[in-house]
């Protein structure tokens, strides 16, 4: 929706394709909600560089067109020596990567801000806030329709066939399959993505494009716990970035909730498994010693689009044209996993970029 917005405000014959019956029913209605600041992707990455970006611009948005937000900062907690040591280089990776006002607390220090949590030390981040990405979706909507893009509710993108002047574009909808050509085809498919580069004729497991399903559970806090802290409060995240590490988020009306965990899954399957409670509360119990067993009750869940598997090293955002692979005009965003939310605005922006180099004589 960020990209419909952004691309219809220059060219305003874009069609929005949705296989649901309305927007926001897949990845981005089920996840955390922070706005994060960009500290924990290698340095150079569009995760990176796309997240401290889309920070930046999410907070102009927010309050230029009253979107729900709370900018409440948040704290990256260790809880030993060797875990201060990682936070460092947190700290320094942060620093390179540009994410706003970082700082090193002492033990002291974090207790003054939040008395409540155990640690050594920790890193202050308050440019981290939340936001809510629902509003945030209906005025990409807004912004999109109102530059003259239509958007299709359920309608499923079948089929993908390059032609001589762009795309044949294949849907189905209820009243059956029709087909369509354009010249500039934009894949934001989500958990989908892969499959829709592969219509297109992309070798996927050629091009290190198949995702991998990665499930993140929630569960609330209750019993009155959110009182206890002020801001976001997370773990030193642990290796190869898979995740940021089961932490406490509070979202625009307070309310608590632990999460999100990380179990590759081979389907899409939003349950939160019960069982899982044990260790969502070992996760957190070192640092935030105030929350119970008992206080914990399965919320929801989302899924990761990963382009990395179990165990692999983390891997960026793909955001390109596909020219080089015989397929110009055909712009792929897969793994599109978090920072996703934040870099919206900064994904969109990326993208009209190689939309005006494709068609230099628009806009
Ligand atoms: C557990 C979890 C926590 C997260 N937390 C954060 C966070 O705190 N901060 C942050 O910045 N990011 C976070 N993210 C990442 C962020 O939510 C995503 O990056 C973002 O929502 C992805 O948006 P999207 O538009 O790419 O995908 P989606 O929202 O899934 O949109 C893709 C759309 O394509 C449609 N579609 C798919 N296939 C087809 C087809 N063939 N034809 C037509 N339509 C199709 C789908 O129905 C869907 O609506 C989190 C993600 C998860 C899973």
């Amino acid at each position: 929706m960020a990209v419909a917005a952004q691309v219809a405000s220059r060219d305003s014959q874009v069609y929005v394709l949705e296989k649901k019956k309305t927007f926001g029913q897949e990845i981005s209605s089920r996840h955390s909600g922070i706005i994060h600041s960009g500290i924990y992707y290698p340095e150079g990455s569009l995760k990176a560089k796309l997240c401290v970006s889309g920070n930046r611009i999410l907070y102009q948005m927010c309050q230029r067109y009253s979107i729900g937000y709370r900018r409440l900062g948040k704290l990256i907690v260790a809880t030993s020596n060797e875990e201060a040591g990682e936070l460092e280089e947190l700290l320094e990776r942060g620093n390179r990567n540009g994410a706003q006002g970082l700082k090193m607390l002492s033990r002291q220090e974090m207790k003054e801000l939040e008395p409540n949590v155990e640690g050594a030390s920790a890193i202050l981040s308050p440019s981290t806030g939340v936001i809510d990405s629902h509003a945030l979706m209906k005025h990409f909507i807004t912004r999109a329709t109102g530059s003259g893009a239509q958007i299709a509710y359920l309608t499923e993108v079948v089929g993908v066939e390059k032609v001589a002047d762009g795309y044949q574009v294949t849907v189905k909808d209820s009243e059956g399959e029709f087909s369509f050509i354009t010249r500039v085809l934009i894949n934001c498919a989500g958990l989908d993505s892969d499959g829709v580069a592969e219509l297109a004729g992309i070798d996927i497991d050629n091009a290190g494009y198949r995702l991998h399903y990665c499930k993140g559970e929630y569960f609330s806090v209750s019993g009155g716990k959110n009182r206890l802290v002020n801001r976001l409060i997370l773990p030193v995240p642990p290796s190869k970035v898979t995740g940021v590490g089961i932490h406490v988020t509070l979202d625009l009306d307070n309310r608590m909730r632990l999460g999100p965990s990380i179990h590759y899954v081979d389907s899409i399957d939003y349950t939160v498994s019960n069982e899982h409670k044990q260790l969502f509360y070992d996760s957190v119990k070192s640092f935030l010693p105030f929350i119970e067993y008992d206080d914990l009750e399965p919320e929801m869940a989302g899924i990761r689009p990963k382009l990395q598997g179990p165990g692999e090293d983390v891997r960026d955002f793909v955001i390109r044209d596909e020219g080089d692979k015989g397929f110009p005009g055909l712009i792929n965003l897969i793994g599109i996993e978090s920072p996703g939310l934040t870099a919206a605005p900064a994904i969109a922006e990326y993208v009209a970029g190689l939309v005006r180099e494709l068609l230099p004589d628009r806009g």
